[in-house]
């Protein structure tokens, strides 16, 4: 995993001293003696990690951490901040600029590569999303992201699995205003909780009898439900082998034993929240290619889905030797229709003759618009007979009942062509061309009727 970390200390010894032990482990390292410039860095490169040191002149780390965070150009790159002293009072200043987490000097090697480490594997993931995010959307992703959440503030559910119940009860009490915990003391159980309920982090306690905490670790990482949700291990002095592999497994983050109120707050508040920005980045990932797939004014599956699923539907008909029918609709004189209500009107018309239209074939179908006012509906495991059902059931919801445009009654009538695969004989074009010779048979002959080319 190479990585590129930025060091920001105005002592050079302390940068010397960091740049040494992350070079040793093949980390790419930057360098910065005081904010200024380290802000200037991070807007310019690819800065993965920051190591912040929180006392230098003129700008103190902080500050320099605010105006990271505030900044939608560098919000997401996880800042650490270097404390010379552990003082309750610095973490929480650190946590109100935003910091992902602290590191005290004289800096620990395992915490130092641990952090670094972790907090690098967020930030892969979260720059692969943000890539396929701005990719395959236009509009900027930083003003995508800008817009928060209202469940950002909303206190996280977290699932505690650790069977020792005093461990349990501390633990309650210093997460009292911070989170909705439940308590999980049987292993199994709590992996099936971790299952089924929608948690944004489970802390596993390594304080198990005769289970290894590790495995459950590792079962929730490979598992769907779980795979995205972070998980803190709460581990004993000299388990620092266990929480290496424990890294190396997956999990998010640890802490040891005793557990500090201030450390554990922020670690839990670290992981949710970029949890919460990386399920968001998901989502409208998710949502950018249902946008692609999808005709904005009648909901129904565009052109673009068609072309890339109809093949796929073919062959597998094909394979399987099963029948497979498709129907072209078109609606008849539809630029009269236009013409008289305006192209609004010939809108209302649309979206009300796609919900017919979707209302009439089964969930399996697939409706999509394929230009203009014409549709095409391609039905996996139907026959030309029943197809030739369907498209008159079609013709008819369309024609017994008149459309509504304001408080118009609109006649519509609609010609349908229907095709059904020849096993042995058809291409996918074939098929599609049969459907379309039909329609417009249908059409020559007087319009609002169905005609089937079975064969
Ligand atoms: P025919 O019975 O032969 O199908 O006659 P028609 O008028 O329906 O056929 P034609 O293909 O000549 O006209 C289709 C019209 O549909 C022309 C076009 O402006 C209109 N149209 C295409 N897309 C849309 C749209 O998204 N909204 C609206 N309102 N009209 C559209
Ligand atoms: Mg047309
Ligand atoms: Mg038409």
């Amino acid at each position: 995993m190479t990585a590129r970390i930025l060091v920001v200390d105005d002592i050079p010894a302390n940068v010397k001293l960091l740049e040494v032990r992350l070079l040793a482990e093949y980390f790419d390292v930057l360098t910065a003696s005081n904010g200024v410039d380290a802000i200037e860095t991070c807007e310019n490169g690819k800065v993965d990690v920051v190591l912040l040191d929180v006392m230098m002149p003129d700008m103190d780390g902080f500050e320099v951490c605010r105006r990271l965070k505030n900044d939608p150009a560098t919000s997401h790159i996880p800042v650490v901040m270097v404390t010379a002293l552990d003082h309750v009072s610095d973490r929480i200043r650190g946590l109100e600029a935003g910091a992902d987490d602290f590191l005290t000097k004289p800096v620990n090697d395992l915490q130092l590569m641990t952090r670094v480490r972790s907090l690098v594997r967020l930030k892969m993931l979260t720059d692969e999303l943000r890539l396929r995010a701005s990719t395959t959307r236009n509009i900027g992703i930083e003003e995508l992201l800008a817009r928060r959440e209202p469940a950002a503030e909303q206190k996280p559910r977290v699932l505690l699995i650790d069977e020792q119940p005093e461990n349990g009860r501390r633990i309650a009490e210093m997460l009292d205003d911070i989170a909705e915990l439940e308590i999980a003391s049987d292993p199994h159980v709590g992996f099936f909780r971790a299952a089924e309920g929608a948690y944004e982090c489970i802390v596993v306690s390594t304080g198990f009898a005769e289970f290894d905490p590790l495995r459950l670790c590792s079962q929730l990482r490979s598992m769907d439900a779980t795979r995205f949700v972070p998980i803190i291990l709460l581990a004993g002095v000299g388990e620092d082998e266990r929480i290496v592999r424990g890294l190396e497994l997956g999990i998010n983050d640890y802490l040891t034993t005793p557990i500090d109120q201030q450390e554990l707050t922020a670690r839990l508040r670290t992981q949710v929240r970029r949890k919460r920005y990386n399920d968001h980045l998901r989502q409208s990932v998710t949502q950018t290619i249902e946008m692609a797939v999808t005709d904005p004014l009648t909901g129904l599956h565009n052109r673009r889905y068609l072309d890339s699923h109809l093949q796929t539907l073919f062959d597998r008909a094909v394979a399987r030797r099963r029948p497979l029918s498709l129907l072209i609709t078109d609606i008849d004189r539809f630029k009269s229709i236009n013409d008289s209500h305006g192209h609004d009107g010939g809108d209302v018309v649309l979206r009300e003759f796609a919900q017919r239209l979707r209302k009439n074939v089964r969930g399996i179908d697939l409706a999509c618009r394929f230009g203009g006012e014409e549709f095409v509906v391609v039905m996996p495991d139907t026959d030309a007979a029943i197809a030739q059902k369907v498209a008159e059931r079609v013709r008819a919801e369309i024609a017994d009942r008149p459309f509504l445009i304001g408080d118009l009654k609109i006649p519509v009538t609609v010609s349908v062509g229907v095709s059904s695969l020849r096993h042995g004989v058809d291409s996918m074009p074939d098929l599609l061309k049969r459907a379309d010779v039909a329609l417009y048979e249908a059409k020559s002959s007087g319009r609002n009727r169905v005609v089937a080319k079975a064969a």
